[in-house]
Formats: structure tokens, sequence, C-alpha cells
């Protein structure tokens, strides 16, 4: 069976573009391949004419920080972000959760643009994302912009962009400062399926006291058709001194606000809903007790 006829390597954006326009729709992009090789040998998208590989664009593959902010190219992948210890240290979550991100196999040649770009409110990397408030940046029907992360989701598997036509450019996000930080933990059956049953990455900001919660950003998934903050958790938790009391307080808020669905593969929606629970009970202590110390090592990473 063919999978494709022609594949390109440009070594620009410029380059990518004009052979996209150039297929009209009959070509793909494709980074490290492993959401969407699947997706066109399992025949959930039709085989493409080209597909054109982002990978050697300087571009997509750079990595710096800028001041306070991160800038992350799409195409970089999970095991550079695992290995990078500015992420590590100042936005911790991240590494967490691309650090589990299948195997090594998987990391070693999957993106995070490519978990962004794949639209499902279960992405790892697109959690953690969410959490930190990411921006992406985006050549949309030919014009360059930056959007807020969570603008990009349309549906389940559906952004708004269309990678017959459009590319994913660059991440950024603001680094953790004095009193912040983030965490990430997830729920994972052992074997058979790429996705997680629930994850959840948290940044909090601590009052200068340490002992309250002044600013908190919540991302759960999938509870939704695309990834969400859990707003009313967030706000349950801001202004609560930290300690078991206030996670009872997002427990509660989490339950009366998420509804998580039965998924055939993965878990049921009660299953999910207890382990609602869990993740806050690990999450929060976590990032608070990282915000309270300034210290951030990150846990779980290539375990799973
Ligand atoms: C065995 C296995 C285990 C996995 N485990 C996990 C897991 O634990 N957690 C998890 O979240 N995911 C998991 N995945 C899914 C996948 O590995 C990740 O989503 C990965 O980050 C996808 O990145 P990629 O570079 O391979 O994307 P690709 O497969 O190359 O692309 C994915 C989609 O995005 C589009 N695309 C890619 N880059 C761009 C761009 N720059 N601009 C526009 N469109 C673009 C492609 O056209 C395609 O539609 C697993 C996959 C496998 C095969």
């Amino acid at each position: 069976m063919t999978l494709w006829n022609y594949y390109h390597t440009p070594a620009s954006v410029d380059e990518a573009l004009e052979l996209l326009r150039s297929y009209a729709g009959k070509a793909r992009v494709i980074a490290g391949g492993t959401d969407l090789l699947l997706d066109i040998r399992q025949g959930h998208l039709p085989p493409p004419e080209a597909l054109i590989d982002i990978t050697r664009i300087g571009e997509l593959c750079d990595l710096h920080q800028d001041g306070d902010w991160l800038v992350l190219g799409a195409g970089v992948t999970h095991t550079r972000i695992v290995s990078t210890d500015l992420i590590a240290a100042r936005a911790t979550c991240l590494v967490e959760s691309c650090g589990v991100v299948g195997g090594p196999q998987v990391r070693n040649v999957g993106t995070l643009g490519g978990n962004v770009a794949h639209a499902l409110p279960a992405g790892d990397g697109t959690t953690s994302l969410v959490a930190l408030d990411a921006e992406a940046e985006v050549i949309l029907d030919g014009e360059r912009r930056w959007y807020p992360i969570r603008e990009l989701f349309v549906g389940p598997g559906m952004s708004l962009l269309d990678p017959t036509r459009d590319l994913l450019i660059r991440f950024r996000f603001k680094l953790s400062g004095p009193y912040e930080a983030t965490a990430f933990k997830r729920i994972m059956r052992p074997q058979g399926v790429a996705l997680p049953i629930l994850g959840c990455a948290a940044w909090v900001r601590l009052d200068e006291s340490g002992e309250y919660y002044a600013d908190v950003r919540l991302c759960i998934g999938p509870v939704d058709r695309v990834p969400v903050r859990a707003e009313a958790v967030e706000a349950a938790l801001c202004g609560q001194p930290v300690g078991s009391d206030a996670v009872e307080r997002a427990i509660q808020a989490a339950h009366e606000g998420l509804h998580p669905r039965t998924s055939r593969y993965r878990a049921t929606a009660e299953y999910r809903d207890e382990m609602i629970d869990v993740l806050l009970r690990r999450v929060l202590p976590l990032a608070a007790e990282r915000a309270q110390t300034g210290q951030a090592v990150p846990e779980g990473v290539g375990i799973e």
C-alpha cells in the first residue's frame, strides 16, 4: 500500500508554505509522524499525495529564553523538552507531561507541535501548555499571528489549522517566577492506548507569605470536546490558605463543574470522576510546595 508519493524536507517556512500551496490540499505537514502515520494507515485520513516534513526548518526547531518568556518551536521533540534544564526548573509541568508521552522512541521523534495540532483534549503536552497559558504562533490562510492556545481548538481532533495549508510555528509562555510553580500528573492505563484516562496540570502563584493561593490555572483533561481550563476550581482556590482544606474545596468545585465522559477504550465517566480527586490531591500540594521552596525537580519522567 502506497501511503504517499512524494516526501519533501523544506529548510524554511516560506519553502514549506510554497510546497503546500503547490499541492493545493493534496499534501500534508508531518513532524514526528507518530500520530499522522497511524491515522493514514488506519484509514482515518486519506493518503496524501505528498508529505511536507517540517523538522529541518530552523525556526520550528528553535528553543530560547526571551526575558521571562520561553519560546519553543513547534518541531521541538518531547525528548528535547525533557532534557532542557530551564524548562525542568521553570515550566516543570511541561517536562512532566512530555516525559510520559509514549516510550523513548515516540518521544525522540514526536513533537509538541504535533501534539497540539492533533488537537485532542487528552494530549499530555497540550494539557500543560493550557495551564501555562501559552500562546501559539501560526500561519493561517497565509497570515502569521499569535493566538492564545485555547483559541486554537474547535472540537475533538479539530483546530483552526488545516495541516494541508497552514503551519503551527512556535509557542511562547512565561517561565515561573518567585512564588510560582507548576506540576503535572496523569492516570494512565499501563498498555494499549496512547492517551491518558485523565491528566491534570496546575500553575500556581502564592502570595508573598507563601501561605495563600494568589492565582491558579488548572487544566484537567479530557473533560470536554476541547482542552479547557477548570475555571470554577481555580476560583475556589484563589485566596485560600495552602493546605488540605483548599484541596478539598477544589475537589468539590471540580465535581460540580467538570463532567468527564465515558470512553470505550479508556475509562467510565464514574472512574474518571473519582480520579479527579486523586489528581488534585497529587498536583496541588506538589505545585504549592515547589512555589514555596523555589525548587522543582520533575517527577515521573519516562517511567510509564
Ligand atoms: C505508541 C504511542 C504512544 C503515544 N503516547 C502518547 C501519550 O502518552 N500522550 C500523548 O499526548 N500522546 C501520545 N501519543 C501521540 C503522539 O505521539 C503525540 O501526540 C505527538 O506529540 C505527536 O507529534 P508528532 O510530531 O509525531 O505529530 P505528527 O504525527 O507528525 O502530526 C500530528 C498532526 O499534526 C499535524 N502537524 C504536525 N506538526 C504540525 C505543524 N507544525 N503545523 C501544522 N500541522 C502540524 C500533522 O499534519 C498531523 O495532522 C502516542 C503515540 C504513539 C504512536
